[in-house]
């Protein structure tokens, strides 16, 4: 397969690697092997139980449900379900560690082999297919504070032992733009089965990138790993770093060193933390505490039968049902609670043809995106309703209001929460479509018009758009403008 982001160095051209390994917090209430609760922003320490704190003699107990939501990810994922998956001990010193180990699935992940498909192009229906090596479920660390105070430093457990899926990439992606595809739509699929609440700012999804360059038809090169990016668009910039400053590296005669890196938001580069000569020795062994997860066949049915109608189905339904082109189908399913606005107005729409269903989304992703983000609002905090939106359409399409008279009456019923209709008696905006009222209009500006009219007559055609737009303006935008055009070509010729 060729490759349209090969990138124009000095030496030639270079291709971009990048496989990623992203950290997803499992939504669950409580932890991965305690009773503690999960709530993000809690007061620090409120959310910790002995197991949580490493206390001596306290035994890890698996939350079921945490695996639950690992298997229902697996499935959406297209991952082969391991019905034997085990448990190992990480073991490093950190402060943030009290036990001295992560438990973590090493040797045998929960899921193993699944993929995603990534959009290329939002115009087009092109996807690329990226395989995904694992899913394995693990442990979160407490978190350091380093910042309150100038000698000290504060630990909030919190944040241990709380359940996380790492899903892990080949190495398939070849730009920032295919990594930041992938990651969006990871969360997407994640907000889908209600598996992971996706808020990157909570920290609830953060991903390690690993990044190398090398001239295509050569083994790949050494890669390098910026560790634990929160952000979709820090993601991006941190992967255009690393290839510059990789491609810099190498032209220059240099080597990239296998090592960790952090991002830095604030200079959009990236710097070494450590290197691979002075890499952990994890001393992996199997998690003597736990026994092996073992799941039956009967229980990963019921979890698959239970999947909801991921972005992928309902993107290419919504095409097929609706008539919509792919971009329309790709933006109305990317959040599930837009997919179901939409189609939940789709039921008020009278007409249900190509120009009407294309209409309604214009509505929804302009007019009602557009006054959402004005007033920090979501589609369940509002005050225009589904089916208020589809009757605003439904007048637009048999011709009660123009599209623009159309938008005047949405701003009233963003103001008061009334239907459209009734909004357009009370202001008295019906479209004047009865041809002698119309016809009444036209003579009027004519009448008052009698030198453009023998201007236009004299061969400037150019003028026609002038006799519109006064008719249209001395009838207050009600006049049905098709209908206009056809009254004023007669009266004119
Ligand atoms: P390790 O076990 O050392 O962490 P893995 O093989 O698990 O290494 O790979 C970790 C991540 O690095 C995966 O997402 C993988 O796709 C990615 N990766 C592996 N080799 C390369 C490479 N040459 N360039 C970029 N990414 C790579
Ligand atoms: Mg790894």
């Amino acid at each position: 397969m060729t490759n349209k982001n090969l990138i124009e160095g000095n030496t030639g051209l270079w291709e971009v690697v990048i496989g990623l390994e992203v950290h997803a917090q499992i939504a669950t209430k409580a932890k991965l092997f305690s009773r503690s609760g999960t709530k993000f922003g809690a007061e620090p320490n409120t959310q910790v139980s002995f197991v949580d704190a490493g206390m001596p003699g306290m035994l890890p107990v698996i939350n079921q449900e945490c695996v639950n939501q690992a298997i229902k990810t697996s499935l959406g994922l297209n991952g082969t379900v391991n019905m034997h998956s085990c448990f190992d001990r990480k073991n490093y010193f950190y402060a943030d560690l009290p036990t001295g180990y992560q438990i973590t699935q090493h040797h045998r992940p929960i899921m193993t082999e699944g993929y995603l498909d990534i959009e290329l192009n939002s115009d087009t229906a092109d996807t690329k297919r990226i395989r995904l090596n694992r899913l394995h479920i693990e442990q979160d660390a407490g978190k350091s504070i380093h910042d309150l105070s100038p000698e000290k430093s504060y630990i909030d457990l919190n944040r241990a032992g709380i359940g996380l899926m790492e899903i892990v990439s080949e190495p398939d992606l070849r730009s920032a733009s295919e990594a930041m595809s992938f990651v969006k739509k990871l969360r997407s699929m994640l907000r889908y089965m209600g598996t992971c609440d996706g808020d990157m700012e909570k920290g609830q999804l953060r991903a390690d990138v690993n990044v190398s360059v090398h001239k295509p038809d050569t083994p790949l090169g050494t890669r390098a790993e910026v560790k634990n990016i929160n952000s979709v668009r820090f993601i991006g910039m941190a992967i255009e770093h690393e290839i510059e400053r990789q491609i810099n590296l190498l032209e220059g005669g240099g080597e990239v060193n296998q090592e960790t890196r952090l991002f830095d938001p604030n200079t959009g580069c990236t710097r070494s933390m450590r290197s691979k000569e002075d890499a952990h020795d994890y001393r992996y062994f199997p998690e003597p505490d736990l026994p092996p997860l073992l799941l039956t066949q009967e229980r990963i049915d019921t979890l698959k039968n239970a999947l909801p109608e991921l972005p992928d189905a309902k993107k290419s339904r919504f095409m097929t049902d609706y008539q919509l082109s792919p971009y329309d189908a790709g933006v109305l399913v990317s959040e599930q609670e837009t997919a179901a606005f939409y189609e939940e107005a789709l039921e008020e729409l009278k007409q249900k043809d190509a120009k009407s269903t294309k209409l309604l989304v214009n509505w929804l992703t302009g007019e009602l995106f557009g006054a959402l983000n004005r007033d920090g609002k979501t589609l369940d905090d509002m005050p225009v309703t589904a089916r208020q939106l589809a009757q605003l359409v439904n007048l637009i399409v048999d011709d009660t209001i123009s599209g623009k008279i159309a938008k005047d009456v949405f701003v009233k019923m963003w103001e008061t929460g009334k239907d459209p209709e009734i909004l357009v008696d009370e202001l008295g905006l019906r479209q004047i479509t009865d041809t002698s009222a119309i016809e009444v209009i036209i003579d009027e500006v004519v009448a008052a018009n009698t030198d453009k009219v023998d201007e236009y007559k004299s061969g400037k055609e150019k003028l026609f758009g002038f006799f519109v737009g006064q008719v249209m303006k001395a009838s207050q935008g009600k006049a049905n403008p098709g209908t206009v055009n056809q009254l004023l070509k007669k009266k004119l010729s």
